[in-house]
């Protein structure tokens, strides 16, 4: 939509320049579906155009990988043909597609929308924070006169909506960190419709093969990430849940009902304990691709061979 009360779009990254009235422009495919009176008692009046910032969009090192926040979706999507990753065990890449094909976006938004704005959205189904959060992120975060810190991205985003960022903090980056990339993972991810928005999406780490990292997404407001020693047993990975996840933290909006979100949690944690409890290779990355609800045969996981 025309934002007919911006007065200037100004090319920079500082956030010195920040005044109130301001936002930061990134692929602008939230600020222009939702227009100026969106975003504050008042309506916005200037755009702080990061479209000139020229930060490299991946870089990879022996530490991990570095997303800048003005990566676009189609850019991460091309992450794992990366020739810099040849000869990288990085089991973790496989959630790389998986997260950007959660994220039912047309060719737009695919091709506009960034890393940076997914995060600072900070929707329940943003599939780029299941992502940053499941494999341990930590968020870089700009403030005036060269001020920077870092948070982890499971606690950068604080609700439906919100995010830890004060007026005018820029969100540079997200740093993977190469642990996490090298454990095995396992994903799930369930819509009420064919082609809509994530109702539950959770992601399994196997860190050394022995410790379970669940990182459980859209089902709740912000993510909720559970660490575990060992690979717990059933019932205690259902104990786990009860005690980190409050029924009022579950996620109530058109794309699935809190109960609903709630069992399915349960259920595709269960999943996941099961899949990585199993020997590596016994399955591919499940992805819950049947999500339409049915009255048949159970809907269950599509496993995909690896590589498919
Ligand atoms: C058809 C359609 C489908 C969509 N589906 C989904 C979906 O499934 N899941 C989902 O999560 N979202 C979805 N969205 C919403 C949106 O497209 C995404 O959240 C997208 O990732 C936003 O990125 P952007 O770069 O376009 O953000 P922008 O529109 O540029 O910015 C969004 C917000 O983030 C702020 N911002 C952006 N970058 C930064 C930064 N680096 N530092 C600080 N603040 C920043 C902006 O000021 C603004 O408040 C959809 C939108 C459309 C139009």
């Amino acid at each position: 939509m025309d934002m007919n009360t911006i007065e200037a779009v100004v090319r920079t990254t500082d956030p010195a320049q920040w005044r109130d009235g301001d936002a930061w422009l990134a692929g602008g495919t939230v600020l222009f579906s939702y227009g100026s009176y969106a975003f504050g008692p008042k309506p916005l009046t200037r755009l702080l155009d990061l479209g000139a910032a020229g930060w490299t969009p991946m870089t990879i090192s022996d530490d991990g990988i570095e997303l800048a926040a003005t990566c676009t979706i189609a850019q991460l999507y091309s992450l794992p043909d990366s020739p810099e990753l040849s000869g990288r065990t990085w089991s973790g890449l496989d959630l790389v597609r998986a997260c950007c094909d959660s994220f039912v976006a047309s060719f737009k938004v695919w091709n506009m929308s960034t890393v940076g704005g997914n995060l600072c959205t900070s929707l329940p189904a943003g599939p780029i924070i299941s992502l940053c959060a499941g494999l341990d992120g930590t968020a870089t975060i700009l403030g005036p006169g060269g001020a920077s810190r870092h948070v982890p991205v499971t606690e950068f985003i604080t609700g439906d909506a919100t995010n830890c960022l004060a007026p005018g903090e820029l969100l540079r980056s997200v740093h993977v960190p190469a642990s996490a990339l090298s454990g095995r993972v396992a994903f799930r991810r369930l819509s009420l419709s064919n082609l809509g928005r994530s109702g539950v999406l959770l992601i399994g780490r196997l860190d050394g093969g022995t410790s379970l990292v669940l990182t459980v997404t859209a089902a709740t407001k912000r993510p909720v990430q559970l660490r575990f020693d060992g690979l717990p047993e059933a019932d205690g990975l259902a104990a786990a849940l009860d005690e980190a996840i409050p029924g009022e933290l579950y996620h109530d909006d058109i794309h699935g009902l809190p109960a609903w979100r709630r069992d399915m949690t349960y259920r595709l944690a269960e999943e996941i304990r099961a899949e990585l409890a199993a020997p590596e290779g016994a399955a591919g990355l499940a992805v819950s691709g049947d999500f339409w609800p049915r009255t048949g045969p159970a809907a269950g996981p599509t496993t995909l061979p690896k590589g498919a």
